[in-house]
């Protein structure tokens, strides 16, 4: 059985304050929330503070990005996982579309950012999915094949353990339209058949993969019905807290 995880990814929003009181509003909200992993993702300042107010909670702190480098060093406004994984951080996200696009982030570097979360003990959600014009182009599998193959090569088998995929459309984000819960199957299912290819049918059958793309409170029931659907990485919807304690308590069959 795959434990379901719903992350929320903050952005580049709420200050240090706004952060923590976001957090402990959503601590009773999601108390027993025990079907899922719930993970929010502020931005670096805050997670520290963050993760110490809501230690012995059921919320776990994710970091937005980390370096690619693995030591300490000259590199002028990096954060290493090392680091992150020393203030109590357990997860990262790495190769979001935000970064991809924005910030020319490529397959090599959400590699190398990769190996070294893993090499400080974190876990992983990595980012893969297609804009619309390779959607229309009738790219998208190769383009996600491209970015699974890309970002997760070299790891051994323990690695793969520590490895949750999120599957977001770059056509879906913040946009309001979603994929529908059978695009998005369709496209999961592909994403465990190229991780079983790649690595191994165990480890294929292990593999969370969410899917991000305005997941809101009334399309996550439907997504969650997906068997290979295994969660949600939330942006937008994330930032409210009622709205993100709707969607990790999505109505469970
Ligand atoms: C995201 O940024 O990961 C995301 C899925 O955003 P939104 O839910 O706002 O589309």
């Amino acid at each position: 059985m795959r434990k379901p995880v719903i992350a929320g990814n903050w952005k580049m929003y709420k200050t240090v304050g706004e952060s923590v009181d976001t957090a402990l509003a959503l601590k009773p909200l999601v108390a027993n929330s025990n079907h899922c992993e719930v993970i929010i993702a502020p931005v670096f300042i805050a997670l520290k503070t963050v993760a110490d107010r809501i230690e012995g909670s059921n919320i776990r702190v994710a970091a937005q990005d980390c370096s690619t480098e693995i030591e300490e060093g000259a590199h002028t406004g990096e954060v290493a996982a090392f680091m992150l994984r020393d203030i109590g951080v357990a997860h990262v996200i790495i190769g979001h579309s935000e970064r991809r696009q924005f910030y020319g982030e490529t397959d090599t570097m959400v590699r190398r950012k990769v190996h070294a979360a893993i090499s400080a003990g974190m876990t992983v959600i990595m980012c893969v999915g297609e804009s619309l014009g390779q959607r229309d182009q009738g790219m998208a599998e190769a383009v996600v094949r491209g970015q699974l193959s890309g970002g997760l090569s070299g790891l051994t088998a323990p690695d793969l353990d520590r490895i949750i995929v999120a599957y977001e459309p770059v056509w879906a984000i913040g946009t309001g339209r979603t994929a529908t819960p059978e695009q998005a199957q369709e496209m999961h299912a592909f994403i465990r058949r190229v991780f079983a290819e790649g690595h191994s049918e165990n480890a294929a059958q292990a593999l969370r993969v969410l899917y991000g793309g305005s997941v809101k409170p009334d399309n996550i029931s439907g997504l969650m019905q997906q068997p290979d659907i295994d969660g949600a990485l939330v942006g937008g919807a994330s930032l409210k807290v009622e709205s993100f304690a709707q969607i990790v308590n999505y109505e469970r069959t």
